[in-house]
């Protein structure tokens, strides 16, 4: 038996070589997100670097300060952009310096949150009952940080489908469930909420998408209307999704009047907040929210208007055992124990589809230490603030007009000329943006409203001040009238 065989490990053969680059590393970038003002939203990607990303697995060992330099080169210079005080695309929140941090202390830990008595485990229970107690929940609600607000939302509709099916859906699937079961939501409902109907085997014709209003929330009346129509034909109505901030103007649907629809009709009610439920941190924005607290199942997102770095969501349920009985599968390898490792009371893995999960939680615990709570409700206030005062740039410029109500954080508007035709404007409209992107002045991003083309400004960002509205406006006057 060889006692002495050449064994091998990923560890470094010399710490403090790493050790300098790692300082080499945090210091980078702490100047590159201290920095990010002076550098452009945005820049295209050159062909050599995207040929740099295109090559053969590598072989052999390359040196790390050479990896480290690659990186430098062709991946950091060429992101999305969502750092930057003048991204305002989709809703990207844009993380913060601590938060960067609190990765790698996560990373250095690397614990498994499926469950076991550790604690990153306790970290995470911590953190979904701060939520719980922020939003409206009780204590003993249910819950599970996600990836995002994707997942967060599939795991509320999983355990309402689960909840509220005729039959054991869990043993018998939807082929037991003797009648077709259909859900209800805005036609401005996030495709994720598609998505998780077509993951649920619930099929897109069973989500009826209820017309809005001029304001762009859920119409009472057709949804209704709609229920006692289903009803009639034997459907089985089962659920109704509420939007707290929608994705296009960030409206948001009676959620009072929802909760009372869900109450009377023995509906699952589940709330899509994903950057709107956070409002409820603003006392002044908070009205807007009335009734989200009466939901079966909340999801919303921290990656965005909570400023953590992507990716962490979060999902609360009113229910715990429905959520717990909706993914607990048992297996004799994930028994519990009375004591050691597998003692403890939080087992995560048995409230979501992942087992393995990651110390999402630790960036939370962290930047909500760092700066207290109102202080996030303060930075919500002030991005609807800030979007309130884009809004005056924009009526008081005879060449840019509003597209939709912007009762939130979300601006859509766009460059108007006289005698240009529908189709023109449009044009004319996607034009600029692209323009506005590639320069890197500023990244809004786009919606189509009423078939109109209109530049969305989503404002989650932390860094932006009034003076970068008063930048982006004048751009897209600049270039609009140069078009
Ligand atoms: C972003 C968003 C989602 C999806 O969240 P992800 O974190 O991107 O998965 C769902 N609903 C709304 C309203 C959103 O804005």
């Amino acid at each position: 038996m060889d006692d002495n065989p050449r064994e091998e490990t990923l560890d470094p053969q010399n710490w403090d070589d790493l050790r300098a680059l790692a300082h080499r590393m945090v210091d980078d970038m702490l100047d590159y997100q201290k920095n990010v003002r002076q550098r452009s939203v945005w820049q295209a990607i050159p062909s050599e670097s995207k040929a740099q990303l295109d090559q053969p697995v590598p072989r052999a060992p390359q040196e790390r300060s050479a990896i480290y330099e690659a990186f430098k080169t062709h991946v950091l210079p060429y992101p999305i952009g969502n750092i930057h005080p003048r991204f305002w695309g989709w809703v990207i929140g844009t993380g913060t310096p601590l938060g960067m941090l609190a990765e790698m202390l996560a990373a250095g830990m690397n614990p498994n949150l499926g469950g076991g008595e550790h604690a990153a485990n306790y970290v995470e229970a911590q953190v979904l009952n701060w939520f719980k107690e922020l939003l409206g929940f009780p204590r003993a609600a249910g819950g599970l940080l996600a990836s995002g607000g994707s997942m967060a939302n599939l795991i509320g509709l999983t355990v309402a489908r689960n909840a509220r099916a005729e039959v054991a859906l869990r043993e018998v699937g939807l082929q037991g469930a003797p009648r077709r079961m259909v859900l209800y939501a805005s036609e401005q409902v996030h495709n994720s909420v598609h998505k998780a109907v077509m993951a649920l085997g619930l099929g897109l014709e069973s989500l009826r998408l209820i017309p809005t209003n001029d304001a762009y929330a859920i119409d009472l009346d057709a949804l209704e209307a709609q229920i006692k129509r289903d009803r009639a034909d034997g459907l089985h109505p089962f659920c109704v999704v509420g939007n707290a901030g929608t994705v296009n103007t960030g409206a948001f649907d009676d959620l009072n009047a929802l909760a009372e629809v869900a109450a009377r009709e023995g509906l699952w009610y589940h709330v899509d907040g994903a950057f709107g439920a956070l409002a409820a941190l603003a006392p002044d924005l908070k009205p807007l929210t009335a009734g989200m607290e009466r939901a079966d199942s909340l999801a919303f997102d921290l990656h965005k208007w909570m400023y953590m770095p992507i990716e962490v969501g979060c999902v609360l349920v009113r229910d715990a055992e429905a959520q717990h009985s909706s993914y607990l599968a048992a297996a004799g390898y994930l028994a519990h124990g009375e004591r050691g490792i597998a003692g403890g009371p939080h087992w995560f893995g048995e409230y979501g589809p992942q087992l393995s999960r990651g110390f999402r939680a630790l960036k939370v615990w962290m930047g909500l230490k760092e700066h207290g709570v109102e202080k996030y409700g303060r930075l919500i206030q002030q991005n609807v603030d800030q979007c309130r005062y884009l809004v005056q740039l924009i009526e008081r410029s005879p060449n840019l007009e509003l597209v939709a109500p912007a009762p939130l954080n979300v601006v859509c508007f766009r460059y108007v000329r006289d005698g240009l035709s529908a189709d023109a404007l449009n044009a004319l409209n996607e034009e600029l943006l692209n323009q506005l992107q590639e320069s890197g002045v500023a990244a809004p991003s786009y919606a189509t409203l009423q078939d109109r083309y209109a530049l969305r400004v989503a404002n989650v960002n932390h860094r932006t001040r009034r003076e970068d509205f008063s930048v982006l406006v004048e751009e897209v006057v600049r270039f609009g009238n140069s078009a």
